[in-house]
C-alpha cells in the first residue's frame, strides 16, 4: 500500500509519523472519511472542503491548498490502482513537545491512507440493524462541535462500547438536553407517515450522505422535515436508517428492544437506498 505523507508517496513501512505528533498525543487534528465507486470520487469538494472547515474551526492551516489537496488525493488513488476504494485523509497539528500548546507545532503532518473497502455492515442491508441508545451524550456542540470532524473520536468510541456490550450494531446519541442526534459513524433519519425526518445539525456531523439523501430525497418528491427527535419518535417511526460514507444507508429494524415498523427495512429506505446507490454509480471526479 502506498500511502501519502507530506508531499510523499511512500510504502506503508516507510510512512512513519513522530511519537511527538500532537495528533497521537492528543487526538489534536482533523480527518475525512471519502468513497470511490467505479473510478471516480464521491462528493469530493464537499468532502474536501469539510476537511478544511473542521481545520479552520480548530485554528489548523492545512498547508497545501484545495487543488493540491485533491490532486495528492487522486495520486494516491492512482498509486494503489483502485477504482472503487475508501479514502482517509488526515491533517494533524503536527509534531511539538509534550505540552498542548499547538504553538510549538512547526508543521502539520498531512497523511492520506486509500484502500479497498466494500460494504460496511454485510447482510445487515437486507436483515436491518440493531441500534441501542446510548448512555454516553454527544459531545456538547459548545464544548468541542460534532461538526467539527476532529481526530478526538473518542465521544464515538464510548458510544460505540456500550452499543456492543449491548449487543447493538450501532450506537445512538441523544445529546445533553434528550434530543437524538446522530449515530457513532453516521447521521440518522426516521420516516413516519410517508415523512423523512432528520435531525438539526448542530449537535452531528453535517455528513454529506446525509446530504445526498436529502437530494435523493427531494427528487423522489418526498416531504422532508427537519426537526427535533425524541426516543418517543424513533421507537414510533415505521422506518428508521443511518448514512454515512462508510455505512451508506443503512436501515435500523430494532432499537432498545423495540421492533421499527415491521421489522424489515422498509419501502421508503429501500427506495433512497436504491436512489443513493445510483447516485454514487453516476457522477463524481474521475481518477484516471
Ligand atoms: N456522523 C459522524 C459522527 C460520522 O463520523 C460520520 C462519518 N463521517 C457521519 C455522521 C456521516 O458523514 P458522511 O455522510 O459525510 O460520511
Amino acid at each position: 500500500m502506498i500511502i501519502y505523507l507530506n508531499g510523499e508517496f511512500v510504502p506503508e513501512e516507510e510512512a512513519k509519523v513522530s511519537v511527538f505528533d500532537h495528533g497521537l498525543l492528543y487526538g489534536d487534528g482533523v480527518f475525512e472519511g471519502i468513497r470511490a465507486y467505479d473510478g471516480r470520487v464521491f462528493r469530493l469538494d464537499e468532502h474536501i472542503d469539510r476537511l478544511y472547515d473542521s481545520a479552520k474551526t480548530i485554528d489548523l492551516e492545512v498547508p497545501i491548498t484545495r487543488e493540491e489537496f485533491k490532486e495528492a488525493l487522486l495520486e494516491t488513488l492512482r498509486r494503489n490502482n483502485l477504482k472503487d476504494a475508501y479514502i482517509r485523509p488526515i491533517v494533524t497539528r503536527g509534531k511539538g513537545d509534550l505540552g498542548l500548546d499547538p504553538r510549538k507545532c512547526a508543521t502539520p503532518t498531512v497523511i492520506i491512507i486509500a484502500t479497498g473497502w466494500g460494504a460496511m455492515y454485510g447482510d445487515l442491508y437486507e436483515k436491518g440493524l440493531t441500534a441501542i441508545t446510548v448512555s454516553v451524550r454527544r459531545n456538547a456542540a459548545d464544548a468541542l462541535p460534532p461538526n467539527v470532524k476532529s481526530l478526538n473520536y473518542l465521544n464515538n468510541i464510548l458510544a460505540k462500547i456500550e452499543a456492543n456490550y449491548k449487543g447493538g450494531d450501532e450506537a445512538i446519541f441523544l445529546d445533553t438536553h434528550g434530543n437524538i442526534t446522530e449515530g457513532s459513524g453516521d447521521n440518522l433519519f426516521l420516516v413516519k407517515n410517508g415523512v423523512l425526518i432528520t435531525p438539526h445539525t448542530l449537535n452531528n456531523l453535517r455528513g454529506v450522505t446525509r446530504h445526498v439523501v436529502l437530494e435523493a430525497a427531494a427528487s423522489l418528491g418526498l416531504t422532508v422535515m427537519e426537526r427535533d427527535v425524541g426516543y418517543f419518535d424513533l421507537y414510533t417511526a415505521d422506518e428508521v436508517f443511518v448514512t454515512g460514507t462508510a455505512a451508506e444507508l443503512g436501515p435500523i429494524v430494532t432499537i432498545d428492544g423495540r421492533t421499527i415498523g415491521t421489522g424489515t427495512p422498509g419501502p421508503v429506505t429501500k427506495q433512497l437506498m436504491a436512489g443513493f446507490s445510483a447516485i454514487t454509480r453516476n457522477e463524481g471526479t474521475p481518477i484516471y
